[in-house]
């Protein structure tokens, strides 16, 4: 019997463990590792602050899902890795060891510029704690009024996380609240293209959100933007950009620049074979994939395949990544704008589009 440990619940593992649910690999002790219940899904997180979903519509629970699977649930973070002993440590002191370990534990915000401001920051990741953080911000702005809120970052989920607090701040009570972007020297969606990023930044001053082409810094506790200007706020989200677990840059595994996991493009590890990441905690050596929850889905059935074919002590095989992947940016008020390769597109049909595609995910794993 050989013991496979899944730690995290990302979205490739819980593909992992459909694909086991239809059929066990033999001989194997499944173990999946996460420290929450819940497995958030980041696509409907601006969706719900927006007031279009409650937050059980936008979450699975992880425990059905491994219970199908054959495998035992342990509630519990790793903290340490060491990869040379095949031995992970957990945040309760508990030890477990592995033949076989697959990594999906995401990664955390990189507070970077952010790091000793003394205000309110909501970081959006961990997403279980930022929805706690939120949902006290919106009680308190019920109460007092929201006041200026900051978002920093301006890709992808900045944009939709500025116009999605629009919808609370600009309605807060006596109408006095605001919120603004800073978007850093290339403003929003910097990685998309010419049209698309026009039309989010002209939808983004529709929904009364103010951009600022700036970095922003913190300066004795406060925020302020590059040029010197004081960016007085009651709160600050932070969306800027992914940071890896630390523990894995001390595990002995090969990791990047910036302590994600080094792995080939059968996702497993570049030093240690019997180890495979995949998502956003995985740097491919081949730079085939940004970090994003559509490489992290459609790497789930390749990552089943392979990590049944490492137990059978047969080869893995590649995931290669479409050469387009559509991207779909809610705006907070049931429109989106999309975009899919060199094609840009915009209104009601796409957020409608994103509802779809986004619930028919959730239930798929609702079932169990
Ligand atoms: C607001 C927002 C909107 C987004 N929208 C989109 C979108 O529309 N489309 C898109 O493609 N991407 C989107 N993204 C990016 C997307 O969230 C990530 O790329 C994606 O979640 C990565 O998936 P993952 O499986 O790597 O990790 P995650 O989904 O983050 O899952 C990580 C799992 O590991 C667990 N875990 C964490 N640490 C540990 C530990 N130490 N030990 C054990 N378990 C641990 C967590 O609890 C969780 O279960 C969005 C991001 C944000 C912030």
């Amino acid at each position: 019997m050989k013991r496979l440990v899944l730690l995290g619940a990302g979205h490739a593992h819980l593909l992992v463990l459909r694909a086991f649910a239809q059929s066990p690999p033999p001989d194997t002790e499944l173990l999946l590792i996460t420290p929450s219940r819940w497995q958030y899904y980041s696509g409907m997180l601006p969706g719900w602050m927006a007031g279009d979903y409650h937050m059980e519509q936008c979450r699975i629970e992880v425990a059905p899902q491994v219970a199908a699977a054959g495998g035992e649930l342990i509630l519990d973070s790793a903290v340490e890795l060491d990869a040379g002993q095949s031995r992970i440590t957990l945040a309760s002191g508990r030890m477990v060891d592995y033949d076989w370990l697959s990594i999906d534990i995401g990664s955390s915000t990189n507070l970077g510029p952010l790091n000793g401001y003394a205000g309110q920051l909501l970081s959006v990741k961990p997403i279980d704690e930022f929805q706690g953080r939120w949902r006290r911000f919106v009680d308190n702005s019920s109460a007092s009024g929201a006041g200026h809120l900051v978002v920093v970052g301006g890709g992808a989920a900045g944009v939709e996380l500025a116009m999605a607090a629009a919808n609370v701040v600009n309605h807060s009570q006596e109408g006095g609240g605001r919120v603004s972007l800073i978007a850093g020297d290339s403003g929003p969606v910097p990685g998309f293209n010419a049209r698309l990023r026009r039309l989010a930044t002209k939808k983004l001053e529709r929904r009364g959100v103010t951009v600022i082409k700036q970095k922003a810094i913190t300066r004795d506790g406060e925020l302020t933007l590059a040029d010197g200007t004081p960016l007085k706020s009651n709160a600050v989200i932070a969306a800027t950009g992914a940071q890896a677990a630390p523990f894995l840059a001390q595990s002995g595994l090969s990791v990047d620049g910036e302590g994600f996991v080094r792995v080939n493009a059968c996702h497993r590890s570049e030093s240690h074979p019997q180890v495979f990441a995949v998502g956003d905690a995985c740097s491919r050596i081949d730079g085939a994939l940004n970090r994003s929850g559509v490489h992290a889905v459609r790497a789930g059935p390749v990552l089943a395949d392979n990590l049944r074919a490492a137990l059978a002590g047969l080869p893995p095989r590649p995931f290669r990544p479409r050469r387009y992947s559509l991207y779909l940016l809610a705006c907070g008020d049931q429109t989106a704008i999309g975009s899919y390769g060199p094609l840009t597109f915009s209104g009601r049909w796409v957020w409608r589009l994103k509802d779809r595609i986004d619930r028919k995910f959730i239930e798929g794993f609702s079932a169990r």
